[in-house]
């Protein structure tokens, strides 16, 4: 009950700063829609007035403040409204204490019932996945190798994490569609869509596939693409909870060991080819506080890029275990260099 009223601080926050938060680039009141699938013009639409969002283009995703945090970050409602707790703390608290009326009580049980809705529209379905990832080759387009080669990664590696590739969307959407029918296909966060009707694969065009394993089951695929026009460069799943990446090297490992936490999944395989342990975040928002259980036994070193972005992630990832009474080391990366930068300079020296 105190939910509903405290909901209204929310969503007084301004949508283009929530949107830019998000690290969406916005230009007056358009976007690049944040799925990815524009290409040239941006169809992603902020009204101001009305404090919600649009997408004109493929996806059709519509709503407010919390919906765009979720559908962002692939994240359920309470860990949205933990999202803005950690982003605009000192506005929520501010109003906390200045307003609290409710006088728009109805509007707010709408909002509250709504992101209900969505959450049941979408969900992780490992048999997809795992059968997915199974038929996809195994990584030999030059395109795909000389990405590995660059980042690091080694042959062993990327068969240790089956790193695969899809390069016929046509046809792997097809196969899909065969074998799981519409409505799973599209539940999945796989295909895009509308109304529970896949139209086409989330990925357009050569990828190379990520997945995201919980023992023998893939939890979550992350793509990176390549084509030069759209800004994504890496893909994820629509409206899925975005897992740890590398999650399971935790369950068997002796306490006391140097874990290495970083922002995606390339650098984490890059870093596993060199024998280093690692897991990957897919960014700072997307990180669960009770995640911060697995690691009090280890010793954690949170790496962040040689960039603004960078250095943000290593703060607010430390954060939530500082909060916890956790030590860790921060380490940014020289300005400009990844984690695969230095690891694939370090390799060529040798
Ligand atoms: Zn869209």
């Amino acid at each position: 009950m105190n939910a509903k009223s405290d909901l209204s601080p929310i969503k007084q926050i301004p949508i283009i700063e929530v949107a830019k938060r998000l690290g969406i680039e916005v230009r007056g009141t358009k976007a690049m829609c944040f799925m990815g699938h524009d290409k040239a013009s941006p169809s992603l639409s902020f009204s101001i007035n009305y404090n919600t969002w649009r997408c004109f283009g493929a996806c059709g995703k519509h709503g407010d403040a919390i919906n765009l945090v979720m559908e962002k970050e692939g994240l359920d409602f309470n860990a949205a409204l933990e999202w803005f707790s950690n982003n605009f703390n000192a506005d929520v608290k501010r109003q906390f204490s200045g307003q609290r009326k409710r006088t728009c009580s109805i509007k707010q049980n709408n909002a509250m019932v709504a992101p209900v809705q969505k959450q049941s529209e979408f969900f992780s379905d490992s048999e997809l996945y795992t059968w997915f990832v199974n038929k996809c080759a195994f990584v030999s387009n030059p395109v795909g190798v000389n990405y590995l080669e660059s980042h690091g990664i080694s042959d062993v590696a990327a068969s240790r994490f089956n790193l695969r590739q899809m390069s016929s969307p046509a046809r792997a959407f097809r196969m899909l569609l065969q074998q799981w029918g519409e409505d799973r296909v599209f539940r999945s966060g796989i295909a895009w869509g509308r109304d529970g009707k896949p139209i086409s694969l989330i990925w357009g065009s050569y990828a190379l596939l990520f997945p995201f394993y919980d023992e023998v089951k893939i939890t979550y695929i992350q793509a990176r693409m390549f084509e030069k026009e759209p800004k994504a460069k890496f893909l994820n799943l629509r409206g899925i909870t975005k897992p740890l990446f590398n999650a399971d090297r935790l369950k068997s490992l002796p306490a006391g060991q140097t874990v290495h936490l970083c922002e995606g999944v390339p650098d984490v395989v890059s870093l596993e080819s060199k024998g280093l342990i690692a897991l990957g975040v897919l960014g700072a928002t997307s990180f669960r506080t009770e995640w911060v259980d697995r690691f009090l036994k280890f010793k954690v070193v949170v790496l962040g890029d040689g960039d603004e972005g960078g250095a943000k992630f290593a703060k607010d990832i430390s954060k939530y275990f500082i909060d916890r009474g956790k030590p860790v080391q921060c380490m940014t990366l020289p300005k400009g260099k990844d984690v695969s930068d230095v690891l694939a300079q370090d390799g060529s020296a040798k």
